[in-house]
């Protein structure tokens, strides 16, 4: 269904990136991976999803909480063809009540879940016009909707990516480029792995035990969602069938935030 098109999925040498990552390459759609890793891991990534999809993968790296090398990446997504499906999804957390949040994680969880965004999105958004067909899916999360204690910059960052892809799919309404956000739930990934280790580290509790109050708190379901469930909604936001589907903060959480 994607064929000829090209996706840079940020964030995508783990987790929920990854996930979207495959699957869209599954649709035959070439993409541009991003992200943290060792050399050697990355590269068999890479060369992993072309030998399994048949689709062009390339890695372009890179710090995107700096502008710099957002410009950068974004310039080198032009040298491969130019971006048709833009994911937004590198992200980071860091949980700390609001009066001992440090400064620099808090200009961190914004430059990075926030900041990058509107920079790739304004640079992106020139070829897809040109092209008339283009789509960027913003990896936001039911923090996008609701919020928790603890999480003063990563709920303020997510709230302004809702924020965000409103603006966007109003400004190219007229278009055949559409900008939606995703509002995952629990995922288990390592941003999250992180969380449930604290949780064990600080109540004593065993990694099932950490599992199940985590997600007992916020999730209905009672059940992670899957990378794999994020990217088959991601290819339909690229689907004709998503045409009209814009400026939406579509959840996938669980029940989370039915509450
Ligand atoms: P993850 O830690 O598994 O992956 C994060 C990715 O971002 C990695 O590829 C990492 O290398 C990359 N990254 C980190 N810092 C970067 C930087 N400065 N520049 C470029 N890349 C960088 O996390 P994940 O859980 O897969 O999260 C992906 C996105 O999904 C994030 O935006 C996160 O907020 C969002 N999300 C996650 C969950 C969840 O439960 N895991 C829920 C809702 C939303």
């Amino acid at each position: 269904m994607l064929a000829g098109k090209l996706a840079l999925v940020t964030g995508s040498t783990s987790g929920i990136g990854l996930g979207i990552a495959r699957s869209l390459a599954a649709q035959g759609c070439g993409v541009v991976l991003n992200g943290f890793g060792e050399a050697d891991a990355i590269e068999s990534l890479r060369a992993g999803l072309a030998k399994e999809f048949g689709v062009r993968v390339v890695f372009e790296g890179g710090d995107l909480t700096r502008p710099a090398d957002v410009e950068t990446l974004m310039k080198r997504c032009e040298g491969h063809g130019g971006v048709d499906v833009l994911v937004n999804n590198a992200g980071i957390q860091h949980v700390s009540p609001v009066e001992s949040f440090p400064p620099e994680r808090w200009d961190a969880v914004i430059a990075l879940n926030l900041t990058s965004a509107f920079h790739t999105t304004r640079l992106a958004l020139p070829t897809m016009k040109a092209r008339n067909w283009g789509r960027i899916v913003n990896i936001a999360s039911a923090h996008g909707l609701v919020a928790s204690v603890e999480k003063s910059a990563y709920v303020a960052a997510k709230h302004g990516i809702v924020g965000l892809t409103k603006v966007v799919a109003l400004e190219t309404a007229r278009t055949g480029v559409t900008c939606n956000a995703i509002c995952p739930g629990w995922v288990l990934t390592p941003l999250v792995q992180k969380q449930i280790d604290a949780r064990m580290a600080e109540r004593g509790l065993s990694a099932d035990a950490a599992r199940a109050s985590l997600l007992g708190e916020k999730q209905p379901s009672g059940e992670f969602v899957t990378p794999e469930q994020l990217g088959a909604l991601a290819v339909f936001l690229c689907s004709p069938a998503g045409d009209q589907v814009r400026g939406a903060a579509w959840a996938m959480d669980g029940g989370w935030t039915a509450q």
